[in-house]
């Protein structure tokens, strides 16, 4: 009885998955286009192992109707979920009806914001681009500065040439009115000399995303010689790609420059500070979890607070607590 209902669970979200907390985008569902597992490209890191339908034909690999009678269902109750995305193992926009499940969310459900993770290796096609114009983000990778790298790392399909696919990505990301991240991950060895990171300042200075999020081997991909970056040599790329866009590392090794942290003034802090613990006394953990900062700016501002005699700071068995005087 228990199977029966969980396969009709299953069927009932078969192209679904989630929804699931995600740092990177909060309380994502996944949505996936692409039988296991489809893509243009046979990445050395994918974390769904090798790719066994290499190709660039878009096709409806899974029928669309199916995906959108699915997300119907699950979005008229009106879940709480920040991002519906296009993810799965597979390259998402390979599906030929991508489009029309995009204008289905845009024109039914319009509160809820669409994230694409593709390999923007179809985004020198107009139809494509067409297709994913409303999606609210869209998150790129690009993991080669040259075409060895590309081949090395990559391993596209024949039909995927590494300029063209260069030209697509940079034209996309001048032209979209989407938000971009570009994801690039570093494999050490390969893609990391200073001459790569030259190529890749120059490739990110022409695109200008609104953000690079540096990654790196976090969990076993589709080879075992691969190794994941140092934060010695992710801050290499955060340096030298950092005046040109802003950078974020979600590998193992974690960093956000400071454009990216929220935007506060030192007061702005203090006064959110000062809010917070109005509600409840916090730690510097529950601040860190609010304000999205580090814990050293954080403690930095509780330390001139408590010395200035505005709020106060008490130990106890869990830790530091800071609340208002009196
Ligand atoms: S593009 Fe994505 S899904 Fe395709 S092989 Fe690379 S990591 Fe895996």
């Amino acid at each position: 009885m228990k199977q029966q209902f969980e396969s009709i669970l299953n069927m009932k979200k078969k192209y679904l998955f989630g929804p699931v907390a995600s740092r990177r985008l909060g309380i994502s569902l996944g949505i996936d286009l692409v039988p296991f597992k489809t893509c243009s490209l046979n990445c050395v890191y994918c974390e769904s192992g090798a790719t066994t339908m290499l190709d660039t034909e878009r096709r409806e690999f899974v029928p669309v109707d199916a995906v959108i009678s699915q997300l119907d269902e699950f979005l008229k109750a009106s879940p709480r979920v920040d991002y519906l995305t296009f993810s799965g193992a597979g390259e998402p926009t390979l599906n030929s009806g991508i489009g029309k499940v995009v204008d289905f969310v845009k024109d039914k459900y319009p509160d809820y914001k669409l994230c694409l993770l593709t390999n923007a290796t179809l985004f020198n096609d107009p139809q494509v681009l067409q297709e994913i114009k409303r999606v609210d983000l869209c998150i790129p990778s690009l993991d080669a500065s040259n075409a060895e790298e590309f081949a090395r790392i990559n391993r596209p399909a024949q039909q995927v040439d590494f300029n063209k696919f260069i030209d697509g990505l940079t034209g996309y990301c001048h032209h979209t009115d989407s938000e971009v991240w570009l994801e690039l991950f570093i494999v050490p060895g390969i893609n990391d000399s200073d001459a790569s990171i030259r190529r890749f300042v120059d490739i990110i200075k022409s695109a200008a995303p609104d953000k690079v999020q540096l990654n790196t081997l976090d969990r076993p991909g589709a080879v075992d010689w691969i190794k994941p970056s140092t934060a010695e040599n992710t801050m290499r790329f955060v340096r030298a790609l950092e005046p040109f866009a802003p950078v974020e590392a979600v590998g193992p090794f974690k960093y956000k420059c400071l454009a990216l942290r929220r935007k506060i003034t030192l007061g702005e802090l203090d006064h959110q500070i000062i809010e917070l613990i109005g509600r409840r006394p916090s730690t510097v953990e529950d601040m860190v979890e609010a304000f999205g900062l580090k814990a050293d700016t954080i403690k930095e501002r509780l330390d001139a607070l408590v010395a200035a005699g505005k709020i106060n700071s008490e130990r106890s068995r869990r830790g530091d607590f800071y609340s208002l005087p009196g």
